[in-house]
């Protein structure tokens, strides 16, 4: 079986590109160049370097030692929350605006919900001294204010999209308008693993430095470089995808994709997609979607801002239908506790997206010898004030 994407940019059933015709040609031409400009040594160079000196990377393989010993097996923490500005999405944000470079784009566009890859976008425009347009929906504006000023200081004008029910989906219908309306100086930069083909395997590229540095690192802590499991959460799969990505032919490495149960898989509160969902068609490409009997996207919910999100890439709908990795549900509370338990074993505030992650401890019972790798996407200094409501602190 094979887990990655084919010649025609599918994985298994799911994938490719279902876009409007007049978006083609902006789609076609980074399909015809990703790959070439990707293994352009100049552009590895420069990618290498930016991530070395810009981002920190790489980012540390941690043996969390008290954490093993509650759970009684060997947990290793992959530390994406000490990237410059506090999560994975940052490798992929650089990649695209090199990418954007090479294209010759001297614009760029992101939509963002939580605001967490507007911020990432915003920061490497910045950086490059790119032009930078983020849409967001107006109640999203509203609730990130933080976020929202973080892009404004980075240089970046925010759009508030006011159509629909004023979130994300409305923010990326915005901004594939744009896209359509300037296909020749302007790059869309998606910010996860979704999205027409080639963004899906381009977006997993870039963060495949993840298990790149894991495979070394293990290698140097443990004298072999494949773990037992990989635990990642799963929003839109990036950070899995990332974390998977050199172990996914390698059957022996098991992989875990933790979603967002919110208040419980079928509370109608949920953003359990791999369950909940059918096969459907979101953001251009073919995947598993929430959504109703005829065909509605469902709303999403979930206490972390990154999870709440009503598909999953096409990547993860194929390790979930092929059985290749295995699904975990983890509820706002589980995940929360889980996350104050880091804090206090560890001395590490995680993100709430991380904190599903690690709440797969309480759920699933690993051996003494087995070697865990959990995917710590983010810092939590974002989720302060939700961590102060949760726990009335
Ligand atoms: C955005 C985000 C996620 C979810 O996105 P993926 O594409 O699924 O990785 C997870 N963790 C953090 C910290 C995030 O910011």
């Amino acid at each position: 079986m094979n887990y990655n994407i084919n010649e025609k940019g599918y994985y298994g059933e799911f994938g490719g590109a279902y876009i409007p015709e007049m978006l083609y040609p902006n789609v076609e031409e980074l399909r015809q160049n990703y790959l070439k400009v990707m293994n352009e040594p100049s552009f590895k160079t420069e990618f290498d370097e930016l991530l070395k000196n810009y981002v920190g990377r790489p980012s540390p393989l941690y043996f969390a030692k008290r954490l093993s010993e509650k759970y009684q097996t060997k947990i290793y923490l992959k530390r994406e929350d000490l990237n410059h500005t506090g999560a994975h999405k940052i490798n992929n944000t650089i990649g695209q605006i090199l990418m954007a470079k090479r294209l010759g784009k001297t614009r760029i566009i992101a939509e963002t919900g939580a605001g967490q890859h507007g911020v990432a976008t915003a920061t490497v425009c910045a950086l490059m001294g790119i032009e930078c347009i983020v849409y967001m929906g107006e109640i999203d504006i509203a609730r990130q204010a933080p976020n929202v000023a973080r892009m404004k200081m980075l240089g970046a004008t925010v759009v508030p999209a006011t159509s629909g029910s004023k979130t994300l989906k409305d923010a990326t219908n915005e901004a594939i308008r744009d896209w359509i309306n300037n296909p020749i100086d302007t790059h869309y930069i998606i910010g996860s693993v979704v999205g027409p083909h080639p963004y899906p395997d381009m977006v997993a590229r870039f963060q495949s430095v993840v298990s790149e540095e894991i495979q070394w690192q293990l290698k140097e802590h443990e004298g072999k470089s494949n773990p037992d499991y990989v635990i990642a959460c799963v929003g839109g799969g990036s950070n899995a995808a990332g974390a998977y990505y050199h172990f996914l032919e390698n059957e022996h490495v098991n992989l875990i994709a933790v979603e967002a149960a919110g208040h419980g898989i079928h509370s109608g509160e949920s953003a359990a997609t791999s369950v909940l969902g059918r096969e459907g068609i979101i953001h251009g490409s073919k995947t598993l979607l929430m959504q109703t009997k005829d065909g509605q996207i469902t709303e999403p919910y979930s206490i972390s801002a990154g999870l709440d999100y009503p598909g999953v890439g096409p990547m993860h709908a194929h390790l979930y239908t092929s059985g290749r990795a295995e699904f975990i549900a983890v509820t706002d509370n589980e995940a929360m506790n889980a996350g104050l338990d880091l804090c206090k074993l560890e001395g590490i505030i995680p993100a709430i997206e991380s904190s599903h992650a690690l709440a797969v401890f309480e759920q699933k019972k690993f051996k003494p010898n087995d070697i865990v790798v959990v995917s710590l996407s983010g810092r939590g200094d974002k989720d302060l004030a939700t961590y102060i409501k949760h726990f009335n602190l």
